[in-house]
């Protein structure tokens, strides 16, 4: 598989990101020469990112621009390289409304066009980037395939749309081999402190009320992150160029039962907290990923209740570092 060869690099933006953290351990164990990319923007603390990154800051084969996507050269960075991992972005639904939507359009559409532009006429092998569920909105018919119409009901979803679309002209107009990668709501350890399994197990663990949005009905399809690596990495290897991939982990469930397992987990129950609903989160998420079962072998291999338990101990062990950081 030429991800990459003995003389060139695989590149991954976002990499001291919850995700791309994880890409990167897991090429660089696959013997790739890994180049990572991140500007260390303030939408969660740095401290939280340099823990991510610590491991592979000593780890030999590994190497990172700290860069800016939308402003700094990229020549240089892009040298060699022959597979990209496009991670890079500004996360999270609610601060995409009013005026948190600049870094929207600057860090996911301005970063990813300026990316393909540079990367137009390289020898590349592969061009994986990051989209997400968020694209579907409310669907009628679920689980949800890749060719149901897009119905963002954020404008973060807006601007993964538009990743798609603009990969999708890079792949038409200058063959740019992109293949998007739809993630539905990754966790496992370092997951985004914002994010809902983070915020539930920070406050478990130190005895608070967890906060819920909404009713809990609301029904997800949960990832375990070593789960996504592996569809990202088969997506560089194999995947239809100009296609997009649902991955998502086949177990969805309504954020209350998934507090009922950490509870079950944890042995005791746990007081939970209504907030109201975020008007750009849908009622439901569900993958149909029979395209990535046949084009990418994919096979998701760890059960909720399972990640759930590592995602716990992670959260055990760090969380002096996590509370410290977010204080
Ligand atoms: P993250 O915030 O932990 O990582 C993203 C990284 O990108 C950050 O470290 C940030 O500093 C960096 N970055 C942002 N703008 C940049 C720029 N202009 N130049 C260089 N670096 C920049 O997010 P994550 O949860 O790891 O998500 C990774 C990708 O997957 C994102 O594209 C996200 O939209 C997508 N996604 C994530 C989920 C999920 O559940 N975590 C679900 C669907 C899609």
């Amino acid at each position: 598989m030429p991800v990459s060869s003995p003389r060139s690099a695989v590149l991954v933006t976002g990499c001291a990101g919850f995700l791309g953290s994880h890409l990167c351990e897991a090429l660089l164990a696959r013997g790739h020469v890994v180049r990572g990319v991140d500007c260390f923007a303030d939408y969660y603390p740095r401290a939280l990112k340099e823990a991510n990154v610590a491991k592979l800051r000593s780890t030999a084969g590994f190497e990172l621009a700290e860069l800016d996507l939308t402003r700094d050269p990229l020549e240089e960075v892009l040298d060699g390289v022959r597979t990209v991992f496009h991670l890079a972005a500004q996360p999270g639904v609610r601060p995409s409304f009013g005026s948190g939507f600049d870094a929207y359009l600057r860090d996911n559409v301005h970063a990813t066009e300026r990316l393909l532009g540079a990367l137009a006429g390289h020898s590349l092998w592969a061009f994986v980037y990051a989209s997400s569920s968020s694209v579907y909105g409310d669907q009628d018919v679920y689980p949800a395939r890749e060719d149901a119409p897009v119905r963002p009901v954020s404008p973060y979803g807006a601007t993964k749309v538009i990743t798609e679309q603009l990969a999708g002209a890079f792949w038409r107009s200058r063959e740019v081999p992109v293949v998007g990668m739809r993630y539905f709501t990754i966790y496992g350890p370092r997951q985004r402190p914002d994010m809902a399994f983070a915020r539930f197990l920070e406050r478990a663990v130190s005895s608070r009320p967890l906060p819920v949005l909404g009713d809990g009905h609301q029904v997800r399809e949960f990832t375990y992150v070593d789960d996504v690596v592996a569809a990202t990495i088969a997506a560089a290897e194999r995947g239809e160029r100009g296609a997009v991939y649902n991955v998502g982990g086949g177990e969805p469930v309504a954020v209350l039962d998934a507090i009922a397992m950490l509870e079950e987990l944890l042995g005791r129950p746990l007081k939970v907290e209504h907030a109201q609903a975020n008007p750009g989160d849908p009622r439901r998420t569900e993958a149909d990923v029979s395209r990535a079962v046949r084009d990418l072998g994919y096979r998701p291999t760890t059960p909720l209740v399972k990640g759930l338990a590592v995602h716990l101990r992670a959260v055990e062990r760090q969380h002096p570092v996590l509370t410290g950081a977010l204080a």
